[in-house]
């Protein structure tokens, strides 16, 4: 299909894409559980996590130059009086009236070339301009992380030691080092076999890899300081609150599909209670976790070579873009669209 791009307007740059990542949210939008075209539009163009090589600058910005490689956030601001967009936090928007790209109400990155709003784009390292492609899933992280340490450190002293990662996708792996570089104990848990692809990732960070087919998960009840919930699964959402210690913290980061005979709702809340512990949600992430994010995919690659080049399991050429969108394997960890060869 082709799609007039148009100049770039004052603040934005003008994108030649070079790579898209896939995900979950993808397919959920092909299956037409979310998405919402930009007005005038009938359809929508997919593509939330890419690198792009800059191509043409608009007159008011500054910081920028032609060939630049940087990454787009994906969340815009709303344009109603909401102090947290208006204060760089779209990710904490009070309206509901933000747009993302590739997802609600703008354009995403599956194109030859893009528009994108320069405030909302950071700049990669050359050394980063194939791995970079990772750093949008990695800001889910980085945000879950620092509410996380927030959280705790405004209400006690704290000190954890260690960490449960539930699920082990792209999020789920790049969780697990984000973790193990801040000198946790990490233990991931998925249901592939030890030899898999994903649990031999989790094993070279140092943390542990738990086969939930084998270590049913009300085996770990009470065991960890942090647990991050990514599986998307309500009936595992649930669990992961027994799985909390004392003072403990539990970050959601899945979308969950509606269940009804979850558990007992009283005895969760007690338990909540008498543990003092957090719960919280956490989604989408503002320009400063993709900075943050830029600085520790280094980290990762200086410390664990090989770890992120292995969760790109499948490239795929952009003329094949409607394949790249169904998942080809059992051991499919994240699929890139090549834009340019
Ligand atoms: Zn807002």
């Amino acid at each position: 299909m082709d799609i007039q791009v148009p100049g770039p307007k004052k603040m934005d740059l003008q994108l030649e894409v070079q790579k898209v990542g896939v995900c979950g949210t993808d397919r959920d939008i092909i299956a037409g559980f979310y998405g919402e075209c930009p007005q005038g539009s009938d359809y929508l163009v997919l593509g939330h996590e890419s690198i792009s090589r800059v191509s043409d600058i608009g007159a008011g910005v500054s910081g920028f130059r032609r060939g630049d490689m940087v990454v787009p956030t994906v969340r815009r601001n709303c344009f109603e009086n909401c102090f947290n967009c208006r204060s760089g936090e779209s990710d904490m928007c009070l309206t509901g009236d933000y747009k993302e790209h590739g997802i609600k109400g703008l354009h995403g990155f599956a194109r030859e070339f893009a528009i994108s709003d320069s405030r909302f784009v950071v700049k990669l390292p050359g050394s980063l301009s194939d791995l970079g492609i990772l750093l949008e899933p990695l800001t889910v992280v980085e945000k879950g992380e620092v509410q996380t340490f927030k959280l705790q450190q405004g209400r006690m002293k704290w000190k954890p030691k260690n960490a449960l990662v539930l699920g082990a996708g792209p999020v789920g792996l790049l969780a697990t080092a984000i973790l193990r570089l801040r000198g946790l104990e990490v233990e991931t848990v998925a249901t592939r076999s030890k030899q898999s692809v994903k649990a031999r990732l989790v094993e070279q960070t140092g943390a542990r890899y738990i086969n939930a087919k084998e270590t049913p998960l009300n085996s770990l009840e009470g065991k960890y300081d942090i647990v991050f919930e990514i599986t998307g699964s309500a009936s595992v959402a649930y669990e992961a609150q027994k799985l909390i210690g004392v003072n403990g913290v539990l970050c959601f980061l899945g979308i969950y599909k509606a269940q009804q005979d979850t558990g007992d709702a009283g005895k969760l809340f007690t338990n909540i209670v008498l543990g003092n512990k957090v719960l919280f949600g956490s989604v989408n992430a503002n320009k400063e976790y993709f900075e943050k994010g830029v600085k520790d995919l280094l980290s990762i690659r200086r410390k664990w070579n090989g770890f992120l080049e292995k969760i790109i399991t499948r490239r795929a050429n952009y003329e094949d873009l409607e394949r790249a969108y169904s998942p080809e394997s059992e051991e499919e960890i994240k699929t890139v669209i090549e834009f340019r060869k």
